[in-house]
């Protein structure tokens, strides 16, 4: 096997191996890194993984990025412990399915990035004898997933910033209990306020003796293992498919074009974003435009003005972007369209997505997962194409209570890893949204370590 380099998006930063680019997160140039190039599953490997379960699929894709870096039974043991958990695929309607990625401790899919990220930061780091202090900045989602993850872990110290406002009760409650190596701040802002101080960090060199880095969904050990579901819904659907996907950041849409370029039969992704709708203009007009500040939708996880994974989308298509979102070599746009189709869903379309799917299948969803739906109906209806179609179900229903209250008068019921979080007491920071107090702020408490 033609050994993987990782280059970053912006080209001005040297070529790193995968553990490099793992424990590093971002580029010097501010640029994501990349693999050179994507290794393929043989119809033989297709053929084996019929019959395997998640684990066991998630070794074999995960070896292919981590060969020589971690052993066999390495990978085994986290595959093993990080997908310890059931992931359900539901057929509602003749073509249509939902995979429910939500029944990790967190209850949203990304449990299931942010579980193998930690075990192999935290496999890499205890074997150099290394610490890190890693710095997240959170919609909502990412947050309780990856505090979870990293709790305990014994090399690294996780900070995780949140926009006061636009988190739920329950997701900050899953962040703000846990303790210990975990510390929590909100941020009078927006959730790309966050990510800017966050990418400041990076860059500043007053800060080099932190040791900082990332867990966000520019950090490639996020994108690998979100490759896995989309060839496990393939194989539990046994044909070519279509996939739904519920898009913010764009890290999970990234996962699935990268098991299409590994071989995966999937014809096309139907994007589904919610009112933030930047990148659906720019597969239309060809001209991106950020949206600042970003628009405060109900599905919070998506309330991305300026998605960080798009810049490695433009890359996978030929195009370059830098971390400004200024592109200075287009893609390949027809190629793009051939690949995906993108739909923006408003608010009170959502909500009456929610109400007609619980309606006409006796299904809760919830807004994200509504999102989806909606979209994968205006594409069929728009191209009459009836390929199978698996939407992705990216949260539990019960992290958004009130929007399924008030719209299908139903509590969903809280799942078992979340009540547990709910009747603890919350402990977090509050700092204004500047880059001055934050660095104040990350000095002191590495001088407490
Ligand atoms: C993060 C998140 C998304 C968006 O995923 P991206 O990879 O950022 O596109 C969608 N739904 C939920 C519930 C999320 O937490």
């Amino acid at each position: 096997m033609k050994k993987i380099n990782f280059y970053s998006t912006n080209l001005k930063a040297p070529n790193v191996n995968v553990k490099d680019a793992i424990l590093k997160g971002l580029a010097a140039d501010k640029g994501l890194y990349m693999p050179d190039h994507i290794p393929t599953l043989s119809e033989a490997e297709f053929d084996r993984l019929k019959n395997a379960d998640y684990p066991e699929i998630a070794f074999t894709i995960l070896k292919k990025f981590l060969d020589g870096f971690v052993s066999d039974d390495e990978l085994k043991q986290i595959c093993d412990e990080a997908y310890n958990f059931p992931v359900p695929i539901e057929k509602i309607d003749s073509n249509i399915f939902i995979m429910r990625l939500d029944r990790g401790p967190t209850a949203a899919f990304k449990d299931f990035a942010a579980r193998a990220m930690a075990r192999l930061m935290e496999l890499f780091l205890e074997r150099e004898n290394r610490r890190l202090l890693i710095l997240t900045a959170t919609s909502g989602d990412t947050g309780s997933a990856v505090a979870n993850a990293f709790h305990g872990c014994d090399s690294i110290k996780l900070i995780v910033l949140f926009p006061e406002k636009e988190v739920t009760d329950r997701q900050r409650k899953l962040m703000t209990t846990l303790g210990d190596n975990i510390t929590v701040v909100s941020i009078d802002g927006k959730f790309d306020d966050c990510q800017a101080l966050v990418k400041d960090a990076f860059v500043d060199s007053d800060l080099s003796g932190l040791n900082l880095s990332s867990a966000n969904s520019i950090n490639f050990a996020r994108l690998m293992p979100q490759i896995v579901y989309y060839v496990y819904a393939y194989l539990k659907c046994g044909e070519e498919i279509n996939v739904c996907i519920p898009s913010g950041n764009f890290g999970n849409l990234m996962g699935g074009l990268i098991a299409k370029k590994m071989g995966t039969p999937i014809k096309k992704f139907i994007v589904a974003v919610n009112e933030n709708d930047e990148v659906a203009r720019f597969f239309k007009t060809q001209i991106y435009e950020k949206i600042e500040p970003s628009l405060n939708c109900i599905s919070n996880a998506m309330n991305v003005g300026h998605p960080s994974n798009l810049s490695r989308l433009i890359a996978l298509y030929g195009g370059i972007m830098d971390e400004k979102g200024n592109i200075n070599k287009l893609p390949d746009m027809g190629k793009i369209h051939e690949d995906m189709a993108a739909y923006s869903i408003t608010d009170e379309e959502t909500k009456q997505e929610i109400k007609s799917v619980y309606e006409k299948y006796g299904v809760i969803v919830e807004p994200h997962g509504a999102v989806g739906l909606k979209a994968m109906e205006n594409y069929r209806l728009e191209t009459s194409d009836s390929t199978p179609v698996v939407c992705i179900e990216t949260a539990d229903p019960a992290k958004f209570p009130e929007v399924i209250r008030e719209v299908i008068n139903i509590d969903p019921p809280l799942p078992e890893s979340m009540k547990e979080a709910m009747e603890k007491e919350e402990h977090y920071e509050k700092l204004a949204c500047d880059y001055s107090e934050f660095k104040k702020y990350l000095i002191t408490l590495d001088a407490g370590r």
